[in-house]
């Protein structure tokens, strides 16, 4: 699967501009600085999420790449963005609960956590938000290179805790390193398992 193209498709900004649903579809949640684009561009090995994420007027958009036409991922840009006019954001929540919702093709949800951070408030109100929708979903520590492997085995057990409260979430944990690689392979048969049919 990861032998195979990834291109950027389609960007949604409401719910009225959502690409047809048709291939298995998981996505990528995580607060901006997290390390998503180069989770994604280490996945892939291609550049692909680079352009959307340094682009502060594409950001809020939820962007759909195809993976080798198997397997869709979607990048929902970092929430918690303080500049964003509270207008703004109602009108984003609303429409990426509608998406989550709605979106029948999404398998899963993937929200990613700075390993030095551990869960912060955004990030419980991003895994609330998929409890209220039903959308099941994991959390993927990022950077964890930055770590002494004692202390990642401390924060997962940290977030295993916290996930017990949390109606949709499943229990793994998994530490993750773009810099080193470090559960990149596992991630990779993850997401080829997601695009089984
Ligand atoms: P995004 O905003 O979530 O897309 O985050 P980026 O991928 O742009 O990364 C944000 C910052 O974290 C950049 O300075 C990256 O170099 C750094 N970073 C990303 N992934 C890793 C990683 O695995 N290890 C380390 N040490 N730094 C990382």
């Amino acid at each position: 699967l990861f032998a195979k193209e990834c291109d950027f498709f389609w960007g949604a900004e409401a719910a009225t501009t959502l690409p047809e649903a048709v291939l298995p579809e998981i996505c990528f949640a995580g607060r901006s600085n997290v390390g998503k684009s180069s989770l994604v561009n280490a996945l892939t090995g291609r550049k692909t999420l680079a352009r959307t994420s340094q682009t502060p007027g594409r950001t809020q958009q939820l962007n759909f790449f195809n993976l080798g036409n198997r397997l869709v991922m979607v990048d929902m840009p970092g929430y918690g963005y303080a500049q964003v006019s509270k207008e703004r954001s109602a009108a984003w929540v609303d429409f990426i609960k509608s998406y989550l919702r709605g979106r029948v093709t999404l398998k899963r949800a993937l929200v990613l956590v700075d390993a030095r951070h551990g869960l912060k408030p955004h990030d419980v109100d991003m895994m609330k938000m998929m409890d209220q929708t039903a959308v099941g979903y994991q959390i993927v520590l990022t950077k964890a290179d930055t770590l002494k492997p004692g202390a990642i085995d401390k924060i997962r057990a940290q977030v295993a805790v916290a996930l017990k409260t949390h109606g949709a979430a499943h229990p793994e944990v998994l530490a993750t390193s773009a810099e080193t690689g470090l559960g990149i392979p596992e991630l990779r048969g993850f997401l080829t398992r997601m695009a089984e049919p």
